[in-house]
Formats: C-alpha cells, sequence, structure tokens
C-alpha cells in the first residue's frame, strides 16, 4: 500500500484525484457519461446533498455511481455499497416472512434482516437482527448467496449488497418487534407471489430457493 494514499484509494487509480477532472475515456467508469451526460453533473438523485458536508458550498456533484465531490473545496464522500443480510428461517417446508410495517416497503413482504453494523460480521448482523426482531437466537447458519438491491429511505437511495442465510428453527417466533414488523407470514416460498414482496433482492432469493427444491 502506498504510504501517501488513504487505505480506500489504493486498490483503484481511477479513483485518484488527480484523475478526476480528465475527461473520461471510453474505459471510463462514469457510465452517465456513456449516455450523453456531462462528466460530472450535479445529481437530482441525491438532493438531500446538494450542499458540501464540508465547507457548505452548493454545486457538489455526483458521479452518477457512488462518489460525491466538492469542486470547492475537493471533498470528497463515497456513497458506497451498503452491506445488509436477510434469514430465510426454515420451519418445516415453510419460511418465515415479516409483514413491513414500515417504508419503505410497508405492507409487504421481506425477509427478516437488516444493514450490517460497523465492526460486524454478516453472520453477527443476521443474529442480532433476529434477536431485535423476533426475540430468537439462530442455531447454525447457511450462506445461500448474494444480490444487490436498492433502498429508498427519506429521499436517500441507498445501493446494498444484500447477503442471505437459511437456518432450521424448532419453533416459531412468539413475538416480534412491532415497530417494524406488522405480522408474520409462514409460507412455502413457492406459495409467495413475487409481486408481494418488498425488494428485488428478496424476490431472487427466494426465486432461488424455488428452483433449487
Ligand atoms: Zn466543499
Amino acid at each position: 500500500m502506498l504510504k501517501d494514499q488513504p487505505p480506500e484509494r489504493s486498490k483503484s487509480p481511477r479513483r485518484s484525484r488527480d484523475k478526476f477532472n480528465e475527461a473520461p475515456s471510453k474505459n471510463s467508469v462514469c457510465r452517465p457519461h456513456e449516455k450523453g451526460f456531462p462528466h460530472m453533473y450535479v445529481s437530482r438523485d441525491v438532493g438531500v446533498f446538494n450542499r458540501c458536508p464540508n465547507c457548505g458550498a452548493g454545486g457538489i456533484t455526483f458521479d452518477g455511481i457512488k462518489k460525491l465531490y466538492c469542486q470547492e473545496c475537493s471533498f470528497t464522500l463515497f456513497h458506497n455499497v451498503a452491506a445488509a443480510v436477510a434469514a430465510v428461517l426454515e420451519y418445516g417446508e415453510q419460511i418465515v416472512l415479516i409483514k413491513r410495517s414500515q417504508e419503505p416497503g410497508k405492507g409487504k413482504l421481506d425477509l427478516p434482516g437488516g444493514f450490517v453494523d460497523p465492526d460486524e460480521s454478516a453472520e453477527e448482523a443476521v443474529r442480532r437482527e433476529i434477536r431485535e426482531e423476533l426475540s430468537m437466537e439462530l442455531g447454525t447458519l447457511k450462506y445461500l448467496g448474494s444480490s444487490p438491491n436498492t433502498y429508498e429511505y427519506m429521499g436517500v437511495t441507498y445501493k446494498t449488497c444484500d447477503l442471505f442465510f437459511s437456518s432450521r428453527i424448532d419453533a416459531l417466533p412468539k413475538v416480534f418487534d412491532k415497530t417494524e414488523i406488522e405480522e408474520l407470514v409462514l409460507a412455502k416460498p413457492s406459495e409467495v407471489p413475487a409481486e408481494k414482496i418488498a425488494f428485488e433482492s428478496g424476490r431472487v432469493c427466494l426465486s432461488q430457493l424455488v428452483q433449487n427444491v
């Protein structure tokens, strides 16, 4: 690792500030440019970040992928992909779904889970989320796979990478967190209509479960 580069920039030269304002080449990662947008533009997608969090200047720009940049003070903020986890709780041939009581996806079905906290492993996160939401302690976890997702919350678009785990349970949850969960739904994965699932990653996970049966 080079001493004069922060760790998060060391792997990818295209992230360096020197290259930031260069005209993008055909290999540029700036997909909006390839679609005919200027290399940098003020994003309407991140309206809550329209002022620099460092100097307060307006005109902060977004590369359309993950980087916010202030042209006044050069402050850069990476709106990186967040890790999230979800559990497929297997009760016989059925699984436990939650009906969401909060936006996004209020009233729709979801797998229990949530965001990974700082300094936490994905396994710790899924155990914690199930403890918090369903007051259950999980046994053996099996990693199923991951899927990208988009999570809209209070005007901000969060791109996530959702990691799915399954765990067998011998008893159904008796209590659940009513601030997040309207009710629990027990169903076979093949019985859950895709349009009733809150998020795309959940649809992908359930469809893979059905295919692998
Ligand atoms: Zn600034």
